[in-house]
C-alpha cells in the first residue's frame, strides 16, 4: 500500500477491508499534499466503500487487490460507519467522496488544482466542468473524457485515456465509472497514470453537472441516502439494493461474533 510519508493515519479492520480513519479534513490534506510532492511511481489513490462495495467485496478478488494497492480507504457509507461504532472499531465520520471532491474544490483558493474527470454519458462532465470552474476558480478542468461501453477490455482505448491524461497533465484525476468497474481500472492503470492522484468517485460527476440529484442532507444523516438513489433509479438500482440490504446485516452479525 502507497502512504503518505508525512501522513501515515490509522486503519481499522471492518468487514475484511482497512479503512483509514481520518475524518474530511484530513482527508483533503493528505490529498492536496499528495497533490503538491512530485509523483513517486504510480499514481496514488482514494477508494470510498460504502454498502454496496462492501458486500461486493466480500467474493470479488479483483477489487480486494485494488483496495490494497490504494492510498487512502474512506468510508463512504453511513451505515459502514454506524457498524464501525456499534463494533466499537469507531471511524471517526463519514467520508463520502461526493463530499470530498468539493472539499478539496474548496481548498484550491489558496492551492490551485489542474483536475481531469473521468466518467459519466458523453456531455456531462463537459456540463460538470463549466459548474466547476465557475462555482470554484481555483480549479482548472484541464480534460474529460466519457469512454465508450466496454472501453475497460479494449487496450488501444486504455491507452487513449492514458495519454489523454498524460497530454494534460493534471494533479488529480476524478474517475466516476460506478463500482468496481473504477477500481479495477485505476488499480490496473495507476503504474501509467500521468496524475499525482485519482479519486474513485461514483456518479459524483452527474452531481456536480446537476445530472442527478444527492438526497437531502436529513436523509443522508440518517445513513438514507441508497433510499433516495433506489427510488430515483429503482430499475438498476433496486435488485442492488435489497440484496445488500439482507446481506450487510449478515456481515455485521458475523463480525460481532467475531468469526
Ligand atoms: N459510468 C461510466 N462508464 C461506464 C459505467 C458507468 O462513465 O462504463 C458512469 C455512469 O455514467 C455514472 C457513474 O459511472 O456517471 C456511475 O456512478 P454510480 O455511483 O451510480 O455507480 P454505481 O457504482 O452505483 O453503479
Amino acid at each position: 500500500m502507497t502512504t503518505s510519508k508525512k501522513i501515515m493515519p490509522d486503519t481499522i479492520d471492518l468487514f475484511g477491508m482497512k479503512i483509514h480513519a481520518v475524518d474530511m479534513p484530513a482527508a483533503v490534506s493528505t490529498v492536496l499534499e499528495w497533490c503538491q510532492e512530485p509523483r513517486q511511481g504510480a499514481c496514488r489513490y482514494v477508494v470510498t466503500p460504502n454498502v454496496d462495495h462492501t458486500v461486493m467485496y466480500q467474493s470479488n478478488v479483483a477489487l480486494q487487490q485494488a483496495y490494497d494497492k490504494a492510498s487512502l480507504v474512506l468510508a463512504d457509507g453511513a451505515p459502514v460507519v454506524m457498524a464501525s461504532r456499534l463494533l466499537r472499531k469507531s471511524l471517526p465520520e463519514r467520508v463520502a467522496g461526493s463530499d470530498l471532491v468539493p472539499a478539496i474544490f474548496e481548498a484550491s483558493a489558496e492551492q490551485p488544482l489542474r483536475a481531469f474527470l473521468l466518467g459519466a454519458a458523453p456531455g456531462v462532465a463537459d456540463r460538470a466542468a463549466a459548474v466547476i470552474e465557475q462555482r470554484w476558480p481555483g480549479v482548472e478542468i484541464v480534460g474529460t473524457l466519457s469512454p465508450p461501453l466496454g472501453f475497460e477490455h479494449d487496450e488501444r482505448e486504455n491507452e487513449r485515456i492514458l495519454q489523454s491524461v498524460a497530454d494534460c497533465q493534471p494533479d488529480l484525476v476524478l474517475v466516476g465509472l460506478g463500482a468496481p468497474k473504477q477500481e479495477l481500472w485505476i488499480s490496473r492503470h495507476a503504474e501509467k497514470l500521468e496524475a499525482k492522484a485519482a479519486l474513485c468517485i461514483g456518479a459524483t460527476i452527474d452531481f456536480l453537472a446537476g445530472e442527478k440529484n444527492r438526497s437531502p442532507r436529513w436523509m443522508q444523516r440518517l445513513g438514507l441516502e441508497w433510499v433516495h438513489r433506489m427510488a430515483s433509479e429503482p430499475s438498476r438500482l433496486a435488485k442492488r439494493y435489497l440484496r445488500d440490504a439482507w446481506v450487510f446485516p449478515q456481515l455485521v452479525w458475523r463480525e460481532w461474533r467475531g468469526c
